[in-house]
């Protein structure tokens, strides 16, 4: 069951990119485990043992769900900390095992817990390439592969998924060419329980996910690893995680992200195909009401639950307070940085002016929403909009 925000219509959240509510089974498993396993799973007495037993059996059903052996599931704290394990880790690695910095290579589309890591490298002395953006957000593959080929050891970033545009990057070329030589980090957070899994990811070095964006709660995440995968750790203390994530585990958030990840991955199909449809209402609603926008967003090659639409005629400083005040829930680009004066840097980079990036909105829906709220929410957002028109021609 999945919980119900608020009454219907009075606020309505179209922020289902950013996270979501933990779903009610979940958290009632966080709270079972919360109480049963309790002990510190490194603790060799029988509690210990129990809540060791707790933590290695969600670690069993991520890597079922995830096609891997369980030893190579680290629980983390979420998306940004299994990205940073993964890009410092295996670049650290690579620079112990070859002697030399290797190329990185990213697309500008990859959210920032990803380009920060890659910055601070670059900083290290790891020449780093970002590749370019099409209008959608989609990064240049071939370059990638370009870059890649320049080195006989490299290491390449690209998401499956946008967060901002919901575009899906074009991994499969990617996927081809990873090799023991040739790493691949993906960041997967933005895809699962949206989209069918793609054979690919398999191929991945590391795979990042986040629970919150599926209904586990916050401050879990995963980085699934190749079985050849060699990594530094980026925390070290106690040694847990085969010393790849030192730091006591927590068995509720384990089991709870289980939990999520299994009931996300279930429902995709019918969740797709939902979102589609609440997406297409939303859409034709607001186009009936004959507001003028750009789509930065892909129909056919994205998110189903993601549009990304711009305003040029608009103050973009003003559109996320407004539709606050009139209880429409969205936001300008990643979560984290949404509350920034500056403008996303990814539809900057997939050729907006800085201006009309700025007075750009993303709506991304979650699977719980209503026929009723996203007629609702285009009506809001048309009225406000045209509210705003208004005063910007004054
Ligand atoms: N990567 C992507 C694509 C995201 O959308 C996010 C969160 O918005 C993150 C990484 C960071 O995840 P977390 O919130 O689990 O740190």
């Amino acid at each position: 069951m999945r919980p119900r925000r608020n009454s219907k219509l009075d606020r309505i959240f179209l922020d289902a990119n950013a996270g979501l509510a933990v779903r009610e089974e979940v958290l009632e498993t966080f709270v079972q485990v919360s109480r049963d396993a309790y002990a510190n799973p490194s603790s060799i007495h029988r509690a210990g043992r129990h809540a060791q037993a707790a933590l290695e059996n969600a670690r069993e059903e991520v890597a079922s769900l995830l096609l891997c052996a369980a030893r190579d599931i680290v629980f983390t704290s979420g998306a940004t900390e299994a990205n940073n394990l993964a890009i410092l880790g295996l670049a650290r690695a690579a620079k112990r095992l070859f002697g030399r910095p290797i190329p990185l290579v990213a697309s500008r589309a990859e959210h920032p817990a990803a380009l920060a890591p890659l910055r601070v490298l670059q900083q290290q002395g790891f020449p780093l390439h970002l590749v370019n953006l099409d209008a959608h957000a989609t990064a240049d593959v071939d370059a990638m592969l370009e870059h890649a080929a320049t080195s006989d050891v490299s290491l390449s970033v690209l998401q499956w998924a946008n967060n901002e545009t919901g575009v899906i990057q074009p991994i499969a070329a990617l996927a081809s060419h990873t090799s023991d030589d040739h790493l691949w980090h993906c960041d997967a957070v933005q895809g699962i329980g949206k989209l069918a899994m793609d054979p690919s990811l398999w191929r991945a070095t590391t795979l990042a996910l986040s629970g919150h964006k599926f209904g586990a709660p916050k401050g879990v995440g995963i980085l699934r690893l190749s079985e050849n995968a060699m990594l530094d750790p980026v925390q070290v203390g106690g040694g847990q995680q085969r010393s790849l994530r030192s730091g006591t585990e927590s068995p509720p958030l384990a089991a709870s992200f289980a939990h999520a990840l299994r009931l996300a991955m279930k429902e995709q199909k019918a969740s797709t195909a939902h979102l589609q449809n609440m997406r297409t209402i939303f859409l034709n609603a607001l186009q009936n009401l004959g507001i003028p926008f750009l789509s930065n967003h892909c129909m056919e090659h994205g998110l189903p639950n993601t549009l990304n639409l711009s305003f040029p005629d608009l103050d973009g400083r003003m559109l996320i307070p407004a539709c606050d005040a009139d209880g429409l829930e969205v936001s300008a680009g990643a979560a984290c940085s949404s509350g920034a004066a500056l403008p996303s840097s990814v539809l900057v980079a997939a050729g907006l002016a800085p201006e009309v990036a700025r007075a750009s909105l993303r709506i991304s829906l979650s699977a719980d929403l209503e026929e009723i709220e996203a007629f609702e929410a285009a009506k809001r957002l048309g009225k406000l909009l045209r509210r705003m028109c208004k005063v910007a021609k004054r």
